[in-house]
């Protein structure tokens, strides 16, 4: 199924989306999922409309963000680092949480802000220390996408990574959730900054995958229904101005479109 989290007349909502002549729609309002405590239920009627007429919020409220960083060859070579011997995680705050169209803030503390299109996997169930055999899909409720945006001069002066990825508004997610989509088979993940495209990866790419990660985070700390997994970037960051707009689109999710401001 795929859904997305919107704004409707009486507050935060679920909405199955579904094509209608190619084009996606909203075409029911779901159950709110438990982890949401601000969502509304459905009540009444509700009248199908094309996803992108609707006020999408992103499509997770998470308790907690788990980053991946340098897991695609190509983009840990770029920023002169080595492929790390085991997933490198960080935590990222979910304050900073904004929804597709919502406007990334570039920080009068940082001269460098950078875009990381990623492929997010979204946690739908407790995972505690996941078995070596066990399989992972029934943790997975889905996948979305994330822009991991950075302020990548305050990243190498900070020593550690929690002020330079977790300033407000440094963590778009969206447009929608999706679990008909297989990461192994590879997607293909294009960012574009004002209609050119910088960053053209695929998931076939990933260093460690899906399953490997939810192994060897759930080893260290108990993942969460709502938990969202940034799976990291391919190479061809860059940064980013007031004036720009940029896109991260990922085969079979759609595209997670933001302005820049100041
Ligand atoms: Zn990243």
């Amino acid at each position: 199924m795929r859904y997305c989290r919107f704004e409707s007349e009486d507050g935060p909502q679920y909405g199955e989306v579904a094509d209608r002549d190619g084009e996606p729609w909203i075409q029911r309002v779901l159950a709110p999922w438990p982890e949401d405590p601000w969502a509304k239920p459905a009540v009444g009627d509700f009248t199908p409309m094309p996803l992108n007429k609707a006020r999408l919020l992103a499509p997770v409220v998470p308790g907690k963000i788990v980053c991946i960083g340098r897991n695609y060859r190509e983009h840990a070579a770029e920023l002169g680092n080595e492929v790390p011997k085991e997933p490198l995680l960080f935590l990222k705050a979910p304050s900073a949480v904004i929804a597709p169209g919502e406007a990334i803030r570039i920080p009068v503390l940082s001269q460098r802000v950078d875009f990381e299109g990623e492929l997010a996997i979204l946690v739908g169930k407790r995972a505690t220390k996941i078995g070596a055999h066990e399989d992972v899909q029934p943790y997975i409720r889905g996948y979305t996408i994330v822009n991991d945006v950075t302020a990548r001069d305050l990243q190498k002066s900070d020593g550690q990574w929690s002020r330079a990825k977790g300033f407000d508004t440094f963590c778009p997610m969206g447009p929608l959730v999706t679990d008909e989509i297989d990461p192994e088979a590879g997607l293909t993940l294009t960012t574009r900054l004002n209609g050119d495209v910088k960053q053209h990866g695929t998931t076939r790419d990933l260093i460690f995958s899906v399953a490997m990660l939810l192994r060897h985070i759930s080893a260290a700390m108990t993942l969460l229904p709502g938990d969202v997994i940034p799976t990291g970037t391919p190479a061809g960051v860059g940064p980013m101005k007031a004036g720009d707009v940029v896109e991260v689109s990922v085969e079979g999710i759609g595209r997670l479109r933001n302005p820049v401001e100041t």
